[in-house]
């Protein structure tokens, strides 16, 4: 255990591990579908050259074939249009093999990522950006969720950790993340409040959260004095630190976290200070909290669209 993470009694909730579970329990459904001649299949489409899309992806389709999902993976030209990626979607929507499209984000800038994102089936959105998936999600209906906040709640769900009654703080108020966890929250019966970057005295709100989920994409912005001691912590923050300074600001102390810094050149904080986890009950560290579950329920989407398209029970 680092430094950092050894400070506090607080529980560390393991995203690897619960990712893990839930893979294998998509691979066990996988194999009990296969007697039925159906194999879910997910459609991973990447425009252009994106490194950074392009290791995500590239993990998806990997993970589908860890597990026995048939997966594609296209690849048009930066150069594609908005109209033929139109085609392209269409054909998608309308192959028997397919059962999850998935559009990997950013798309160039020339192409109308929204136009297109409303284009795939709402039974093939595997994402759950589709309006009609935000509508059914919001009304109670089975639906399919983003995937990042679908996580969050696996998490809390699988570590044991009440929601009902709790006031949950979502800081973040993205379509992608922020919103629908806000959403899933409500719908456990927690009391949530959302806040954003025009949210007065940020602190106020996040010291009253007995869970407190941050996502926002600013390195280490929630800091000790802002967290409520015992609540638990869902850090979604992605945040390379390449800079010295910045590292010793967010990780003083952390000797296994600096050998990897010093060899790799970088590493990545959450949007809370690590020095805050030690006040929580328990949190996800980054990376190995929230991260791992966003491919993890991307594959369970994906059985769950093969499963809701033919009217079997989810
Ligand atoms: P986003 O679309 O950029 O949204 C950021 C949100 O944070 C916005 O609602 C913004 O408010 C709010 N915000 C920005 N600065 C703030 C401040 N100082 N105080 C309070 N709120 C502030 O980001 P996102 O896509 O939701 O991603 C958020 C983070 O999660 C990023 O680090 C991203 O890399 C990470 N992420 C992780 C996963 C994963 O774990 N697999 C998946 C998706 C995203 P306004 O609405 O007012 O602008």
């Amino acid at each position: 255990m680092s430094k950092a993470e050894g400070w506090c009694m607080a529980k560390v909730l393991d995203g690897t591990a619960i990712a893990a579970a839930i893979k294998a329990e998509v691979k066990a459904e996988v194999d009990r579908l296969a007697p039925q001649g159906i194999r879910p299949g997910l459609a991973a489409v990447l425009v252009g050259q994106v490194p950074a899309s392009e290791i995500y992806v590239r993990s998806k389709v990997k993970t589908c074939e860890a597990l026995g999902l048939f997966s594609q993976l296209i690849t048009p030209p930066e150069t594609i249009t908005t109209e033929e990626m139109l085609v392209l979607i269409g054909q998608l929507n309308a192959r028997e093999d397919i059962d999850g499209i998935l559009i990997q984000l950013p798309l160039p800038p020339h192409v109308n990522a929204k136009l297109l994102l409303e284009a795939v089936s709402p039974d093939k959105d595997v994402d759950g950006f589709h309006p009609m998936n935000v509508g059914r999600l919001q009304t109670g209906q089975a639906a399919l969720a983003p995937c990042t906040a679908a996580g969050i709640i696996e998490i809390l769900k699988r570590s044991h950790l009440p929601i009902a009654g709790k006031n949950a703080v979502v800081v973040g108020r993205s379509d992608i993340v922020g919103k629908p966890t806000a959403i899933m929250l409500l719908a456990e019966n927690a009391t949530v409040t959302v806040c954003h970057s025009k949210t007065r005295d940020l602190a106020t709100f996040t010291q009253r959260a007995d869970i407190l989920v941050v996502a926002i994409g600013k390195p280490a912005l929630v800091t000790e004095n802002m967290v409520k001691p015992g609540a638990t912590i869902l850090d979604a923050g992605i945040n390379r630190v390449t800079d010295r300074a910045e590292f010793e600001r967010y990780f003083a102390g952390d000797a296994r976290r600096e050998e990897s810094f010093l060899q790799k050149g970088s590493t990545i904080v959450g949007d809370v200070l690590p020095k805050a986890y030690a006040l929580a009950g328990a949190y996800t560290p980054v990376p190995g909290g929230v991260g791992p579950l966003t491919i993890a329920m991307l594959m369970a989407n994906t059985v769950r669209a093969a499963r809701l398209r033919r009217g079997l029970p989810v």
